[in-house]
């Protein structure tokens, strides 16, 4: 057998799936390796060895080895950094962090590295400790994951003309089309819904702003819906499917608010 190399990396864990009578199989998302599947033989029995460390979005320390970088890894030793134990008691905020654990795992290939995702993972978790989950954190995060990922919609100018976002107007987006169109171009059917260039402008704001200020961006209802529409209507474009755990969320914010 070859001798494998033994890494040692920081890694959220994305989700855990029991394999077997005794292992599980662990994805993380690490800062150095990007996403990692490794299997944690014994991990069901061995409390002693793995106490509870593979509860999704709980930031953990990692030594593993691998043959290649296409193997499953043999993870050796597991422990905590942050079990983020301020969302865990509150069933919004851990919804809330389930969907970015969630996107993040859709959206990142494995065995590429990527430094921003790691801490727009980070930032966003630290911040859903100290403050309320809000419209403006869920679309500011998918907003700044799909430009970190390369899939950024285009919101700046309408995607035909190129006429810049321009105050008082009506857009209209067509997830096919990666960006906004102009009213003029889009030619809407009677059931395309418009959005203002104020929830454009918002979204844009958003992809860089500094996460503090954050909380000083509030969504009225009808920027909050129209910004759903764009983002969440998007992101299933381009994965061919729902996110699960969006509506799961969904449903229990409107319950809570
Ligand atoms: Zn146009």
């Amino acid at each position: 057998m070859s001798t494998r190399e033994s890494h040692k990396t920081a890694g959220f864990v994305l989700k855990s799936l029991s394999y077997g009578e005794s292992d599980l199989i662990i994805t993380f998302y690490s800062r150095e390796f990007g996403k990692i599947k490794g299997i944690a033989k014994g991990a069901k029995r061995s409390k002693k060895r793995f106490a509870n460390v593979f509860e999704p979005f709980s930031l953990t320390n990692i030594i593993f080895s691998r043959k290649n970088r296409d193997a499953l890894a043999f993870i050796e030793s597991c422990d905590i950094i942050d079990h983020y134990s301020l969302i865990r008691q509150d069933l919004e905020k851990t919804l809330t962090a389930s969907y970015f654990i969630d996107l993040t795992d859709h959206f990142s290939p494995e065995g590429k590295s990527n430094d921003n995702l790691f801490m727009l993972l980070a930032d966003f978790l630290a911040w859903l400790t100290r403050e309320k989950a809000s419209d403006t954190t869920i679309r500011f995060f998918e907003m700044r994951l799909l430009k970190i990922t390369g899939f950024e919609p285009a919101l700046t100018a309408c995607v035909n003309c190129k006429t810049p976002v321009t105050n008082g107007t009506s857009y209209y987006f067509f997830p096919k089309d990666g960006g906004i169109t102009c009213a003029a171009c889009a030619r809407p059917e009677r059931y395309d819904q418009s959005v203002s260039a104020g929830t454009v402008r918002t979204l844009l704001l958003g992809k860089d702003m500094d996460i503090e200020k954050m909380k000083m961006v509030s969504m009225p209802e009808g920027l909050a819906c129209e910004s759903r529409n764009i983002l969440c209507g998007f992101i299933t474009h381009l994965l061919g499917k729902e996110v699960k755990s969006l509506k799961v969320m969904e449903q229990v914010r409107r319950y809570c608010s």
